[in-house]
């Protein structure tokens, strides 16, 4: 298939509605647009139309049991392809985080096909505030399916250059606008009677969900790994994911043990360090010495983390990544939750 590439800077939006109307026309008609979102870029398809979903599950190898966010334009619409049961909730969720990283998982309507939805009576729903995205969803006219761009196994892309390495040849159009700014995928939460439950860490951190909604439960496979028996309520949430092509082991511990077990290790030149910016003075300048951001600064992380992965990639005597693991409060819980899925819950203590 021959891919159309794109480049389309996000805050000159206006000047692009030529690009952006013939990328709606390819989504009208059944095809497949890769798109720039505020989280990572997205894979999208008419979600009105089984035959394109099909489309994206095939394109990205991805497994027919894990359901598709579907993204829209207005809060509005929400009435239109969900049962809403608890409109106080959606409502709070929509004036503060709305448009925004955040997911939001409800009873489904018919119209939203059982392939978008791998079969589940529910559909995850999201807003996006990216101008690109905004304008395309509304000239589209339709709900947007859309997971994150990449091949599925592999660290959701953050670049364009990111898509094209795993989907060129494999879709219509690849809009290209930058880096995204959050860098992680949208934070999930389920409602569901009185329950609020958050199924994925991301931009909408968990402090911030319960400011607003007060408890929020979260589901058992945000924190730990889950036993062959156990299914997280997120059914993505079980594969191993964000793998770059070398084996990933998180380090934790005493700071000085982990910059000098980081120093030692390096001698082998197979080995890739993902550090903090402060730890680089103590480490050789080297192109396998990859800063993951500053110490405290744990956005710069999840901005960076995708990219981190992909780097190694294309170092072809790297077999094995050691990744210092940040604090897991505010965005950090996502950062450690894809570091985690990423190392396959390795980690080294010292
Ligand atoms: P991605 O679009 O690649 O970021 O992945 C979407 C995530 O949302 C996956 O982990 C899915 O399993 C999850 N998801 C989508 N729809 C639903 C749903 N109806 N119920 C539970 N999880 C969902
Ligand atoms: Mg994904």
């Amino acid at each position: 298939m021959e891919t159309k590439v794109v480049k389309i800077p996000p805050n000159r939006v206006e000047e692009f509605e030529k690009e952006l109307l013939e990328a709606s026309e390819i989504i009208k008609r059944g095809g497949l647009v890769v798109f720039p979102t505020e989280t990572v870029y997205g894979l999208g398809a008419n979600a009105l139309d089984e035959k394109a979903a099909e489309k994206i599950y095939s394109a990205k190898g991805r497994p027919s049991d894990n359901p598709l966010i579907i993204h829209i334009a207005n809060p509005e619409d929400y009435e239109k392809w969900c049962k809403v049961e608890r409109v106080d909730l959606l409502e709070k969720i929509t004036n503060r985080f709305v448009p925004g990283p955040i997911t939001v998982i409800q009873k489904k309507k018919d119209i939203i096909p059982h392939t978008v939805t791998a079969g589940m009576d529910t559909v995850a729903v999201r807003i996006p505030s990216h101008k690109v995205a905004r304008r395309l969803i509304e000239l589209s006219g339709v709900p947007v399916a859309a997971p994150s761009a990449n091949t599925s196994g592999r660290p959701s892309p953050t670049r364009a250059e990111h898509v094209i390495q795993d989907l060129y040849g494999k879709v219509d159009m690849i809009i290209d606008s930058g880096e995204c700014e959050v860098g992680l995928e949208s934070t999930i939460v389920m409602l569901k009677g009185d329950d609020v439950t958050l199924l994925r860490p991301g931009g909408v951190t968990l402090e911030e969900l319960e400011e607003t909604l007060g408890k929020v439960k979260v589901d058992k496979g945000v924190f730990e790994k889950l036993k062959e028996n156990e299914k997280p309520l997120a059914p993505g949430m079980k594969y191993r994911h964000y793998a770059p092509k070398a084996s990933v082991i998180s380090l934790k511990g005493d700071e000085e043990k982990v910059i000098a077990f980081m120093k030692e290790s390096l001698k082998d030149k197979g080995v890739g360090v993902i550090c903090y910016r402060e730890d680089t003075e103590h480490l050789p300048h080297d192109n396998r010495v990859v800063v993951l951001g500053s110490k405290s600064d744990t956005e710069e992380m999840a901005h960076r983390l995708f990219d981190c992965l992909r780097t190694f990639d294309s170092i072809p005597e790297i077999h094995t990544v050691y990744a210092r693991l940040p604090e897991d409060d505010h965005i950090g819980l996502a950062v450690v939750n894809r570091l985690m899925k990423a190392c396959g819950y390795t980690v080294k203590e010292l």
